[in-house]
């Protein structure tokens, strides 16, 4: 199987400009989830570790903060540059670590964060750093060190998507990427290292969440966390940071919905849904898990759901034509097969897959692209983040009955709406309580502010938003 490489032993990690030994010698595995093998290790630091890289961040924030946007700019461009030329190592990585298809892996897992580095310098100059307001200068200003918590799924994206705007705010970094698809992050690190970053900008901590995640966001010399994650977790974290009363931006889970009018094609719309409900396997914060059809159309659209559905044939990542990869790990697999049976047990239709692993994988993290209908708002797969290739078809009465429907539920991170009327989509899309709604499948844009309302979070990634979350505002009176 093209998926096994050479063992990976990371026992160094990034502080203060050099890769050092922390301070205890447990290790953490990385599994391949395709080949369920160890694929390599890294340190599972203590909290001596996040302390010794938050205070190396404190100490690099005054020069750094006082550089000029076209110093940071340069240093910005220089490690989109060295990502680019790593993309293929990078892409290869996370496709054994995390199980996306390779050729998705390189669009995707690759290519996104060399966008978002590379997208820094021309955004720095886009924020308006000082204006005059009366007799007033008001400056923005960056807020200071940012501890970074982020996530497996999207490993090096969501690093990124943190990383880089907070160098271009003018922020140091205490980054702390998941613990079970982290092989990437040191590979972002010794890129960082190769453009020259000064010491203790950016700083590299590993390990387990409750022990070094929760180091950071209690620590008193980090000014503001980001966080990337479960509701859980980030719950966690927003006390521990009320402890300091640092400022937190939480990117959560989601149950997005995806409400197909009645005057839609349903050609198109449903095809689209079922893709952007198993992209990465499921694993997508912002996946269109719930369909919402008209109850007159049901029928046709639990037909074309299952042919579309049926086309994800799970298979090895490596595997040129391979649509649908492992999910990460054994624990994500049990948790999706549990919520497979608890579909089946509270009467949702099975139109096609379940929890029976897929005929002739016999290794690996595989589940079966599963499509229920006849799902109604009470029961647990219409309400809870699943995280596998499961897709919900719910369906409604009228529009209102869709809103009520869509709006129901904690989350609020992302939505889809299809009419033969982009008005009319747009109109229902402004009722949807998420911070993002895709118009007739309109495509992700990287520039554009990416967050959640309601228990999916607070905060904005992504383009010129980003920085702007890191800033805080001062003004002088003249
Ligand atoms: P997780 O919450 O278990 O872990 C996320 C990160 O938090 C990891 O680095 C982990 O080590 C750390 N962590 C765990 N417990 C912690 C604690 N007590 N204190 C501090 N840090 C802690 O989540 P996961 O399983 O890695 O990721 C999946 C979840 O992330 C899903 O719920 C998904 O929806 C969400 N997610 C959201 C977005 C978004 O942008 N909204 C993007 C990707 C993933």
């Amino acid at each position: 199987m093209a998926t096994t490489a050479e063992l990976q032993v990371r026992d160094e990690v990034f502080v203060g400009g050099e890769w050092v030994k922390p301070e205890g010698s447990e290790t953490i595995d990385v599994v391949n989830s395709t080949t369920e093998e160890v694929m390599g290790t890294i340190p599972a630091c203590a909290p001596g570790d996040a302390d010794r890289a938050a205070r190396a961040a404190r100490a690099a924030f005054d020069s750094w903060s006082q550089t000029s946007r076209q110093e940071r700019g340069g240093y910005l461009a220089a490690i989109a540059a060295g990502l680019g030329e790593r993309s293929e190592e990078i892409a290869a990585t996370i496709a054994r670590e995390l199980g996306m298809p390779l050729k998705l892996s390189q669009i995707i897992q690759a290519g996104l964060p060399v966008g978002q580095f590379a997208a820094m310098p021309k955004l720095i100059e886009e924020v308006a750093w000082e204006e005059e307001i009366g007799n007033s200068r008001v400056l923005r200003e960056p807020i200071g060190v940012l501890g970074a918590i982020t996530p497996w799924n999207y490993p090096l994206n969501q690093i990124a998507a943190k990383v880089a705007p907070a160098l271009a705010a003018g922020c140091t970094v205490v980054l702390k990427p998941s613990e079970v698809v982290p092989l990437n992050a040191f590979i972002l690190a010794e890129v960082i290292e190769a453009a020259g970053l000064p010491a203790g900008v950016f700083n590299l901590v590993t390990g387990a969440g409750p022990v070094v995640g929760e180091a950071i966001a209690g620590h008193p010399e980090v000014d503001m966390v980001s966080f990337t994650g479960s509701t859980r977790a980030g719950r966690r974290v927003s006390e521990l940071a009320s402890a300091t009363v640092k400022p937190v931006a939480m990117e959560l889970g989601g149950k997005s919905p995806n409400v197909i009018l009645d005057d839609a094609d349903l050609e198109r719309a449903i095809p689209d849904g079922v893709a952007k409900c198993f992209l990465n396997s499921g694993q997508t914060c912002s996946a269109l898990t719930r369909m919402l059809v008209p109850r007159g159309k049901l029928a046709e659209a639990e037909q074309l759901a299952t042919k579309a559905a049926e086309g994800f044939a799970p298979g090895d990542p490596f595997d040129a034509d391979a649509r649908l990869g492992p999910l990460v790990s054994e624990t994500q697999r049990e948790r999706v097969r549990g919520y497979i049976e608890k579909g089946e047990a509270e009467g949702a239709k099975l139109l096609t897959g379940g929890g029976a692993p897929p005929e002739g994988l016999d290794r690996g993290y595989f589940v079966r692209p599963t499509v229920f209908s006849e799902v109604t708002p009470e029961m647990t797969i219409a309400q809870e983040e699943i995280f596998g290739p499961v897709l919900a078809i719910q369906p409604y009465e009228d529009e209102e009955d869709a809103v009520r429907i869509a709006n129901d539920t904690v989350y609020g991170l992302a939505g889809g709406v299809w009419s033969a009327d982009t008005e009319r989509a747009i109109d229902v899309a402004k009722r949807i309580r998420t911070g993002q709604v895709e118009i007739n499948g309109g495509a992700f844009n990287p520039l554009a502010p990416f967050g959640g309302y309601k228990q999916s979070g607070h905060g904005r990634e992504n383009g010129r938003f980003a920085i702007e979350e890191l800033l805080q505002i001062k003004s002088l009176q003249l």
